[in-house]
């Protein structure tokens, strides 16, 4: 039978990581199997639902490279249907109205706290007659529909993540409510557990797999599955996402949110592969670095780790090098010119800006380090400390940009090259007595204003291109 799978995110915020890597999993393995990858936007909460949430959300997957096989469905456009089945467990007996107000729960949730007990409804009008039921609507109260849930049975699954699961009636906080309060015979808006089990159902949803935050959830619906004779899916329970100090990540981790990583300057596909490997791991060893379509080939469900998962920075980073050093020089070009352009930086030529990309390609770990990488090429940049020191220290180092100077004039040196800029180091080292490195770390100074960047001679042959090497040079002189 095909395995059908699909993400059922609420359009209440950005695309969370949590919910990206959740989606990514349910998308491997759809794609493991043949099978289809679906969504369903549960935006029934009227107030916390936004359109452009939905938008970011989809936008965000498409952007980590998952599609998807059916038109997204909305859960809103579904309250009717919901709604029915309320009144279908009603009729069947295994669904009430019941009227507790808002303050008899509340003092109920007191007594219990009191008595060191956790929040749980006494399912007081489980068994209410007509005659009561008719009172309480005269009366002017508002219901809402509750789910019998047996305080003896076990619910019992097989979690392809988890293995066997237990989960006791008794646990499940009483009797469940299915819709929000409404007047008289009304049906108020249908709650999350009905409407997922109904909508999963439709969806002929065989796999669910969420975050392990919904495992008791998953009981409740379960009970719901039984009693509107549908058929069960297999379940998987991913672990947490969690933060260094062993949290479950949150917006207060800073960076939660898939725009946000995009705009830091990860690469879409050095994400996707570094969440894939979040609570998954493989049992073959290889490569890490692989595509989404490598990692569905061998993505399994049954390998997803039961522990949470800390989300590891480094990795991540390591992982986006990866991707900036092995991609298309064009392609890297494109996306880090964008910076540039922003930045106001103008260059001498498209040739100028490949080779520049060429040069910084292997230093980079974000998208955005072209920013503070290229700045030097753009802009002079100050001469810092250690640049002043080693200066001040080494009585060649200006003497060493002199000769330079003079060289270039005396060869009429108009683009510095390889070759050339070879020739001139080994002359004026033997000539004059310098050693290379004193000639070589003054350069970079000149360029960079300390003793760390690209490659030198590379990066000579741009200065002198856009003919700021002799300004730069008498620029350190001078200093
Ligand atoms: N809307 C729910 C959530 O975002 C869906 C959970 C589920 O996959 O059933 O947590």
């Amino acid at each position: 039978m095909e395995k059908r799978l699909r993400l059922a995110p609420s359009p209440t915020g950005s695309l969370h990581i949590g919910t990206a890597r959740t989606a990514l999993f349910n998308w491997l393995y759809a794609k493991r199997h043949n099978g289809k990858f679906l969504i369903r936007i549960e935006d029934t909460d009227s107030i916390r639902s936004k359109v452009e949430h939905t938008k970011n959300i989809l936008d965000g997957l498409k952007w980590i490279g998952i599609d998807w096989d059916e038109e997204p469905i909305k859960q809103s456009s579904r309250i009717s249907i919901h709604k029915n089945y309320i009144k279908k467990l009603l009729e069947i007996g295994v669904a009430y109205r019941c009227f507790t107000s808002e303050s008899e729960i509340l003092e109920l949730r007191e007594k219990q706290k009191k008595n060191g007990l956790p929040p749980k409804h006494d399912n007081r009008h489980r068994n209410l007659t007509s005659k009561e039921i008719e009172a309480f609507i005269s009366e002017g109260r508002s219901s809402v529909i509750r789910f019998k849930i047996d305080e003896e049975i076990e619910i019992k699954w097989k979690d392809q993540i988890r293995g066997d699961i237990k989960w006791k009636g008794k646990d499940l906080g009483g009797d469940l409510v299915l819709s929000r309060r409404a007047f008289g015979n009304e049906i108020g808006d249908p709650l999350y557990n009905l409407a997922v089990v109904v909508d999963d159902n439709f969806m002929k949803i065989t796999h669910v797999v969420r975050g392990e935050d919904h495992i008791s959830n998953t009981a409740k619906q379960i009970l719901i599955y039984r009693a509107l004779n549908f058929k069960l899916p297999f379940f998987s329970h991913t672990p947490l996402i969690l933060n260094n100090e062993g949290k479950k990540l949150s917006k207060r981790d800073s960076v939660t949110s898939i725009d946000e990583f995009r705009e830091m300057g990860y690469l879409p596909e050095a994400l996707a592969n570094y969440m894939a490997f979040l609570g998954w791991s493989k049992k073959t060893s290889g490569s890490e670095i692989l595509s989404l379509l490598e990692l569905s080939k061998i993505f399994n469900l049954s390998e997803v780790n039961k522990a949470g998962a800390k989300f590891n920075w480094e990795k991540l980073n390591w992982i986006n090098a990866q991707y900036i050093k092995k991609m298309d020089l064009p392609k890297l070009y494109k996306l880090i010119k964008s910076y540039w352009i922003e930045m106001g930086w103008e260059s001498p030529s498209k040739e100028w800006d490949l080779k520049l990309t060429y040069l910084l390609q292997d230093s980079m770990i974000l998208l955005k380090d072209a920013i503070d990488q290229a700045k030097p090429f753009f802009s002079s940049s100050e001469i810092q400390m250690e640049g002043k020191e080693f200066i001040a220290n080494n009585k060649q180092a200006k003497e060493s940009l002199r000769f330079i100077l003079e060289y270039i004039k005396k060869e009429k040196i108009s683009i510095i090259t390889k070759e050339n800029s070879k020739e001139m180091i080994n002359k004026i080292s033997t000539d004059h007595s310098i050693k290379k490195g004193i000639l070589m770390k003054s350069l970079r100074i000149a360029f960079f204003g300390c003793l760390r960047g690209p490659d030198l001679i590379q990066s000579w042959e741009l200065f002198s291109e856009r003919k700021s090497d002799i300004l730069l040079i008498e620029r350190c002189i001078a200093s």
